[in-house]
């Protein structure tokens, strides 16, 4: 009797230092299979809980973790201090690999500090870091979509829209007057968004003239404030309006409602990028002119699954993860043109 429970006891051991580097407390599951690494510990990081899109990509994790990974995912609450102890703690509990979308992406370098010094992989998602920091380590990943190219699809709606329909001229001056409600200045997706759509209009041949640009930090209540507030200011002058996301997109169609347009037949485009469900609800209603999917479901699934590869101590591949890997090290979402026409596909 004493012979099997030592024997027990050391099996479980061994099991449990070959599946999570000796971290105490987790045990193998029982019916996972003879000498099977029990579940990897995977610590999920999001900048903060209260945004749309991240609450899709932070729904896919979890989803995709299922039977897979145990997930950890905590609220940065949009500091970068507070995910620097959430990372700590991370690393204090000995989680096998970290997934970070960071509040700040420069401080990216610090956080794979930590990971490096921890043996612990990184992959970092939405919020790309520095290339100079991608290089710091070869157990760190970003999974993220191109911005150029949301930038570029946003810009080309609002030009279709404008070839097809001379009424859009309003002042009838052959320029496109327009304002941008830009996301949070120094993430790659409002400076590249915004920097993008305004090229594909200008290289579709059409004149530009920007009539305003704030930064509505990704925020709704904040689009329909500087919306509100450009309407005040130049009024009839606007002809179109590009936000880096959908939740600006529907803070300024809030704000052009309550200015009179979308009823008799006082119309503006309005274009966003997301996808996100009540976006589809505008496309649905005529408000929005366009979106551009970004694809959280397949942004979280990627940031699982390399985690979890890297969490068994192997290295991601497009076989084990189902995901194209470039320059070793980077996971590109496509991003998809989405309309009324389109709509079924972003569901
Ligand atoms: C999304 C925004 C979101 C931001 C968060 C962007 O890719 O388009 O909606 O607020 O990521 O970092
Ligand atoms: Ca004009």
């Amino acid at each position: 009797m004493n012979k099997f429970v030592s024997t027990a006891t050391a099996a479980v051991l061994a099991l449990s230092i070959a599946g999570c580097s000796g971290s105490g407390g987790s045990q193998p599951t029982a019916g996972e299979g003879g000498g099977g690494a029990s579940t990897p510990k995977i610590g999920v990081a999001i900048y903060k809980f209260d945004d749309t899109f991240m609450t899709g990509v932070r729904n896919a994790i979890s989803q995709s973790a299922e039977g897979k990974a145990q997930v950890d995912i905590v609220d940065s609450q949009n500091s970068q201090p507070t995910q620097n102890d959430k990372v700590d703690l991370f690393i204090t509990k000995k989680v096998n690999a970290l997934a970070i979308n960071p509040v700040d992406r420069t401080a990216a370098g610090v956080i794979i500090d930590k990971a490096k010094q921890a043996n612990i992989p990184v992959v970092f998602f939405n919020r790309e870091p520095m290339p100079e920091d991608m290089q710091k380590w070869d157990k760190v990943y970003y999974v993220g979509a191109k911005a150029e190219e949301s930038g570029t699809i946003s810009g080309q709606i609002i030009a279709d829209y404008w070839k097809a329909h001379p009424e859009a001229d309003k002042n009838k001056d052959g320029v496109l007057q327009y304002v941008m409600l830009k996301g949070e200045p120094g993430h790659q997706d409002a400076e590249l968004r915004t920097k993008y759509s305004v090229k594909a209009i200008e290289d579709a041949g059409i004149k530009v003239e920007k009539v305003a640009e704030d930064t509505a930090m990704w925020d709704r209540v904040k689009g329909q404030e500087k919306m509100a507030a450009f309407l005040a200011s130049a009024g009839d002058k606007i002809e179109a309006v590009l936000a880096n996301n959908d939740d600006m997109a529907l803070g300024a169609i809030e704000a052009l409602k309550a200015a009179g347009y979308f009823k008799d037949n006082k119309y503006i485009p309005v274009v966003g990028v997301d996808a996100t469900a009540p976006a589809l609800k505008e496309l649905e209603n005529g408000t929005l002119l366009g979106t551009v999917l970004n694809d959280a479901k397949n942004q979280g699934q990627a940031t699982l699954n390399i985690a979890a590869v890297l969490a068994q101590g192997q290295t991601p591949t497009k076989e084990n993860t189902g995901y194209e890997i470039t320059d070793g090290k980077y996971v590109w979402i496509p991003y998809k043109k989405i309309t009324k026409e389109n709509m079924d596909e972003a569901k």
